[in-house]
């Protein structure tokens, strides 16, 4: 265990190594372009790629690749050799341009349109400011993503300009207030991730959660998670080994696995590492997802992020814990003691609230996919309404601004009984707490709302460019106020005023609350076309424009895509149903009838007094439920020919995958799931729930 400190980051070019392996000046410019985000030269590009390459090589590496993060929500990358011919023989090469830019063909990456394929040209560029790395014997470099004519097409681009967005303005109101020792401010991220790990021979029996990475037909278990006995259980000796490897994986990559414990759900886990600067923080979660897959393999089993691979038992997701730091190393969503003293935090607290409640339709958009419509709403994870939820003390506090009374801390109080201690404590982590989608949670917020097998970037970027925005807003407001106190105050008070129906601090899963919400004027859009439906409305769109993160036609291409992808997904899905229907589900109903229809012609032949009664219960009770099956799977087929009518708006495209597919796939699977109650499991072609979620010792 004391080798942990000399394996972390063995794999990774670090300050540490560049520090080493650098020229001082050369590792001085590079340390102003990570640390002040100025520009880069190609001289020090071209000292800082010759060094990266020695040490590649050194470490066993014959290939380089850029790694991006292109609009199909994982990672991509091609891999080139570093050799160059010489003569005979070749030289391992690497230049400061190979370094900075790479040419992967674009047209083949989702581009929402604004790319023709016979406009194939698209540029990758190095973003420095995330450390290079090594894999399988390949230098990979972080990278931006774009096309030959400058249209972003990646998930990392629009989050770097966020960060820098955010920061300019943060700093701008910290100056205000005469903070101006803040020259930089930084957005950090800690991404929680859950996952689900089932046996691999297990899992290469079912071709829905091959293709389609979860259960499309399957009985729920007799037991499911209502004893809560998985939630913190003891990790078993199989996982265990598994979470070892793991750590140790991400550890060498510089990835701060920091907690790992057991979900909810049988055969659920979860994984959440130290927090960071976010597009680090985004690079290593796409990274710790990539990992887990790769190391379940080793250990024979399969590592799940779909939302909801299981029907019945809670499904994944991910919480996206944020804050903001300045480079004097300050949290500014730290309340400190006296937050009602603390004009800095408030301003801050009310950007944020005022950005959620402004943009709620937007947060939900960004973490909609038809994997997380299963979880949203479903009393397993936070409703699709968004809200704030700040806890009892700061609720208070913002009550007290709001209706112009002086706020009296309890921190004291409670402190001297002790009880009250440990009362306040259970509340932090109790499930009134746990269903907000938005939680404040002491110096940070935590969005509860993402999925698991989500990329962090969207939501982040979209989260970082809504409270810029507001801190915008604020600074024109109050740049030319001669009491800056009391003009903060005066501010703080009319935006809390204003933005008090977004503050939510109860049980979001009640019906209560649904109603209440829909009282106060707050979105439920339940699913992901409901969700989209807002998201080209013009304040978005502006939004983004506005801010420079994106431009109008590249948003738009976004919305374009999301909403494609939903509907190929769904289209999978019904196929693989359908598929998974005639040519296993129905031959096998088919063939237990027949067992039992020979069982009772047998008995019958043998004497007529022995009852049969059993065996033509099932024939008949299954029989009636296949004739519904066959019936309902051609319905779902009818359904799935049905969807190109509706191609012309991705929108109403969506929604007809929603209402029309999604809802024949409900009806299939429930007729399906009843036989498979009523067949002997030798008969069922399928791995059951049982077998699938208490099957890893
Ligand atoms: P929980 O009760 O949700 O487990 P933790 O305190 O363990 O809360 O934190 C969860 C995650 O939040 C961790 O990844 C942690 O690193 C991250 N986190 C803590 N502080 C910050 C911060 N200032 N900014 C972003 N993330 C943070
Ligand atoms: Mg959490």
């Amino acid at each position: 265990m004391s080798k942990i400190p000399e394996m972390f980051g063995m794999y990774v070019f670090n300050d540490k190594k560049m520090k080493e392996r650098l020229p001082k000046s050369t590792y001085k410019a590079l340390k102003k372009t990570i640390q002040d985000g100025e520009p880069l030269d190609l001289s020090v590009a071209n000292v800082v790629a010759a060094a990266m390459k020695d040490w590649a090589i050194e470490m066993g590496c014959t290939h380089y690749t850029h790694w991006f993060q292109p609009m199909t929500g994982v990672t991509a990358e091609k891999h080139d050799s570093f050799i160059q011919p010489d003569g005979d023989g070749v030289l391992m090469e690497f230049s400061g341009k190979e370094l900075i830019k790479g040419e992967p063909d674009a047209s083949s990456f989702p581009s929402g349109g604004i790319r023709a394929t016979f406009e194939a040209r698209g540029y990758t560029t190095w973003d420095p400011t995330s450390p290079a790395f090594i894999r399988d014997g390949s230098l990979y470099i972080p990278t931006a993503f774009c096309s030959y004519t400058g249209e972003v097409l990646d998930k990392k681009t629009p989050l770097l300009r966020s960060m820098e967005r955010i920061s300019s303005e943060a700093v701008k109101i910290l100056h205000l207030l005469g903070r101006t020792d803040v020259t930089r401010v930084i957005t950090t991220v800690g991404p929680e991730q859950e996952y689900f790990l089932i046996d691999r021979e297990l899992y290469d029996q079912r071709e829905d959660l091959i293709f389609t990475g979860r259960t499309l037909f399957g009985a729920k278990a007799p037991k499911g998670q209502e004893l809560d006995d998985h939630y913190f259980g003891a990790i078993k000796t199989r996982v265990a080994a598994y979470m070892r490897d793991l750590d140790e994986e991400l550890w060498k990559l510089g990835v701060l696995a920091k907690t790992k414990h057991n979900e909810v759900a049988p055969s659920q886990h979860e994984l959440a590492p130290i927090f960071t600067t976010s597009n680090i923080a985004n690079d290593h979660n796409e990274l710790t997802m990539e990992i887990m897959k790769k190391t379940a393999e080793k250990h024979g089993l399969v590592c799940l992020l779909h939302e909801k691979p299981f029907a019945g038992v809670n499904g994944s997701g991910k919480h996206n814990n944020w804050s903001l730091s300045t480079n004097t190393g300050e949290n500014l969503l730290s309340p400190g003691k006296h937050p009602e003293d603390n004009l800095q935090f408030q301003i801050f607290l009310a950007a944020v609230v005022k950005a959620v409640d402004e943009y709620q339709d937007l947060l939900r958009a960004t973490v909609a996919s038809a994997g997380n419509d299963h979880r949203l709403g479903a009393h397993e994870a936070p409703p699709a309404i968004m809200s704030v939820y700040l806890g009892d003390d700061l609720g208070e506090m913002v009550e007290s601004i709001i209706n112009g009374e002086e706020y009296v801390s309890h921190g004291k109080e409670r402190m001297l009984t002790g009880v009250d201690v440990l009362a306040d404590f259970k509340k932090d982590t109790s499930d009134r707490n746990r269903t907000s989608p938005f939680a404040f949670t002491g110096n940070k917020f935590e969005f509860r709302a993402l999925g698991s097998a989500l990329n962090i970037g969207c939501p982040n970027y979209m989260l970082n460019t809504m409270v810029a925005e507001q801190l915008s807003q604020f600074y024109v407001e109050l740049k030319d106020a001669e009491n800056m106190d009391k003009a903060v105050r005066s501010l703080v008070k009319n935006v809390l005023s204003e933005h008090h129906r977004i503050i939510f601090n109860g049980d979001n899963y009640t019906e209560e609350w649904a109603e209440e919400a829909k009282r106060r004027g707050l979105l439920n859009l339940k699913s992901l076309p409901e969700a989209f439906s807002h998201f080209m409305d013009r304040k978005n769109v502006e939004l983004f424009v506005k801010n420079k993160i994106v431009t109008e036609s590249e948003y738009r291409a976004r919305y374009e895509i999301e909403l494609e992808t939903y509907c190929k997904q769904l289209n999978i899905e019904a196929l693989t149903m359908i598929d998974m229907a005639r040519k296993k589900i129905t031959p096998a109903v088919t063939a237990f009838i027949k067992e039992m229809t020979d069982a009772a012609l047998a008995k019958k032949a043998l004497s007529a007094d022995i009852p049969t009664s059993v065996e033509e219960g099932l024939v008949k009770s299954l029989s009636n439920k296949l004739v519904c099956f066959v019936k309902m799977t051609a319905e779902l087929e009818d359904a799935v020919m049905n969807a190109r009518a509706h191609r012309e708006d991705c929108l109403a495209y969506a929604t007809y995958f929603r209402e029309v597919v999604f809802a024949k796939m409900q009806e299939l699977r429930a007729v399906g799931d009843s036989m498979e109650t009523e067949t002997a499991s030798e008969y069922w072609p399928y791995p059951s729930y049982s077998e699938l979620l208490f099957g890893v010792e």
